[in-house]
């Protein structure tokens, strides 16, 4: 390790760890996801040693203030500490852990280049997280609420109400992926797609936080908008999130 690095400033921040990968033989790449500073990859030293307080600390979604050394490529962890082991709790759900999988690869990818949303993005996904763990909603709606407003806090906002070329008040039955939600009778070309209108509104919900009709709306409304909202996020995203299709819907 070159002294260098460690002559660089160090500072300290809250953040959710999204990913964590194998580096050498004990070290750990850790993926973070901070207000101020965007996304954070960082190294943690020995965390894959048995005595390795750091280890427990620094596992998918957990909430935790670090302290960060500046790295040439890499920041490293010089300590990390627990605010909230929401991690723990998801472990223990097949269902909310995937669609937790499912929100942090996805905070990933929207966060890789763009670090000028971080701090939104950093608020929306540490309250679906929260929101998750705690386990009074429903996984599947928590995750395509969290991914419509997530794509929207990107810069990428659809309507599910008014059409989105005309701007023609809904409510509207036919949806356009490539043009972001729904298009009135006048201006829907063709390929649209003519899903269930609780469908449309459960989608409108899920996008505003409506979570009394979101909670209220039929197994088959979820299932449609599950796909739609799957549709938008690859469109944005130009690859598919690849822990989505590990989330079980009901
Ligand atoms: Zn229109």
């Amino acid at each position: 390790m070159s002294p260098s690095l460690f002559a660089a400033k160090s500072y300290r921040t809250p953040a959710l760890v999204l990913r964590t990968h194998k580096l050498g033989e004990a070290d750990r790449i850790v993926v973070l996801l901070t207000p101020e500073h965007g996304q954070v990859r960082a190294v943690a030293k020995g965390v894959r040693r048995t005595s390795s307080k750091l280890g427990a600390t620094l596992e998918p979604f957990m909430f935790v203030d670090v302290q960060l050394v500046r790295g040439r490529t890499l920041e490293v962890v010089t300590q990390a500490q627990l605010r909230a082991p929401y991690g723990q709790a998801l472990a223990a759900d097949y269902a909310r852990y995937t669609s937790a999988h499912a929100m942090a690869e996805t905070a990933e990818r929207l966060t890789e280049t763009d670090g000028e949303s971080g701090a939104a993005q950093f608020r929306l996904l540490h309250g679906a997280v929260a929101a998750l763990a705690r386990g009074d909603t429903d996984p599947g709606l928590l995750l395509d609420s969290y991914l419509l407003r997530a794509l929207a806090t990107a810069g990428w906002a659809p309507s599910f109400t008014d059409c989105v070329r005309c701007g023609a008040p809904g409510p509207h039955t036919a949806v356009n992926i490539p043009l972001g939600g729904v298009v009135c009778h006048d201006c829907r070309p063709a390929g649209s797609q003519s899903p269930a209108p609780e469908t449309v509104g459960l989608l409108a919900a899920l996008l505003s936080g409506d979570w009394s009709r979101a909670n209220g709306s039929p197994p088959g409304a979820r299932r449609e908008a599950a796909g739609i909202v799957a549709g938008y996020l690859q469109w944005h995203l130009e690859r598919v999130v690849k822990s989505l299709k590990h989330v079980e819907r009901a």
